[in-house]
């Protein structure tokens, strides 16, 4: 289980999305459940599984989830069944998620990599969240701010990496995640 984390507007999903066109890493991203409103380009079951609060609440009571967090003023969290059903298919699963539940699934000692992006500095951060268009002001304002704060505790991952270069840090993370699967 590979774990990424970094800010909104740090790029990390564009990054992910970089490693996994790499047919070197037998690697799936694990769907997470979100209680937020779609965005326009995205679907159902393939980006997130759209929930509501309700059927969320009713995962976490009966025990759905590896981890959940409150990120941003909406729910979100990793289905167990997501990752058993790769593990049983031999893959691994990269986990895009928040520091909260990187610390959650950090405790289970599954973890075998935690990587946290960073961006190469402020501006280009604000400036990626604006160009994406999918924030309105206060959901922007409050992306930074937590953004901040998430950076704060960047140094509980294995390693950093700065998306300063798409390619370059893509590179950095197959580096980082290569000796996983020359063990196996
Ligand atoms: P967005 O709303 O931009 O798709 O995602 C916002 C943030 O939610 C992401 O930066 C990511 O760190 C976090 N996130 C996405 N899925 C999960 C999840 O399953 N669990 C947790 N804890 N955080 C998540």
């Amino acid at each position: 289980m590979i774990v990424i984390s970094g800010p909104s507007g740090s790029g990390k999903s564009t990054l992910v999305r970089e490693v996994l066109k790499d047919p070197a890493f037998p690697l799936e991203i694990s769907v997470s459940v979100t209680t937020r409103a779609k965005r326009a380009n995205e679907k159902d079951g393939a980006d997130y599984h759209f929930w509501t609060k309700e059927r969320f609440q009713q995962g976490v009571a009966a025990g759905e989830f590896l981890e959940w967090a409150e990120v941003y003023g909406s729910f979100y969290g990793t289905l167990k069944e997501e990752i058993a059903r790769r593990r049983e298919q031999g893959k691994g699963v990269i986990l895009e998620i928040d520091v909260q539940g990187a610390g959650q699934v950090r405790r289970t000692g599954e973890v075998t990599r935690s990587i946290f992006v960073f961006p190469p500095d402020w501006q280009a951060c604000e400036a990626r969240l604006r160009a994406r268009g999918t924030e309105n002001e206060e959901s922007l304002g409050r992306r930074l701010a937590c953004a901040k704060e998430e950076m704060g505790r960047a140094n509980e991952y294995d390693y950093q990496v700065v998306n300063d270069d798409l390619n370059r840090a893509a590179g950095r993370i197959k580096e980082l995640i290569k000796p996983l699967f020359m063990e196996r």
